[in-house]
């Protein structure tokens, strides 16, 4: 029993750690979305993996796309982005809102997205934007996951 609880902390952590990197690699716009790639030299179709419907940037990925807006809205949050933000200040303002459950349940909502742009992109599978979605309740029912994530 204590070994499996040592295994969820563990696991708990790591996913803490990867939501944290990656929400800094976000704020610094160093995530291989097309367009960072496309500056590296790899030359991809740049069109949306979740949309098709815009250069994929990541400011367009998660807060102009329409995948990852219905995410938001349909999500437990019903979250709707706000207009004319940048992602820094977008992240800013989601981080001091106060609402530690609501930041918590945001940044894996982004994760999610960019995991769902991950399995279209690289392995043909598009995701269900309800199951993207749903990771929200899993928050709400284990909010001592990520506890440590804004610490
Ligand atoms: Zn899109």
């Amino acid at each position: 029993m204590e070994t499996m609880l040592g295994s969820c902390l563990i696991i708990g952590s790591l996913t803490v750690l990867v939501l944290r990197s990656f929400l800094w690699r976000l704020a610094k716009n160093i995530l291989p979305t097309k367009d960072n790639l496309r500056k590296k030299g790899i030359l991809l179709d740049e069109t949306c993996s979740l949309c098709n419907s815009a250069p994929e940037t990541a400011l367009h990925l998660f807060m102009d796309c329409a995948f990852a807006r219905q995410v938001f809205s349909s999500s437990v949050l019903s979250y709707h982005i706000l207009e004319n933000m940048d992602i820094c200040n977008w992240l800013r303002s989601m981080l001091v809102c106060g609402d530690f459950l609501s930041a918590q349940i945001l940044s894996s909502l982004i994760h999610k997205v960019w995991t769902a742009r991950n399995m279209q992109l690289y392995q043909q599978k598009a995701c269900s934007l309800l199951a993207v979605a749903s990771v929200a309740e899993f928050n709400l029912r284990n909010p001592e996951a990520n506890r440590f994530l804004f610490s």
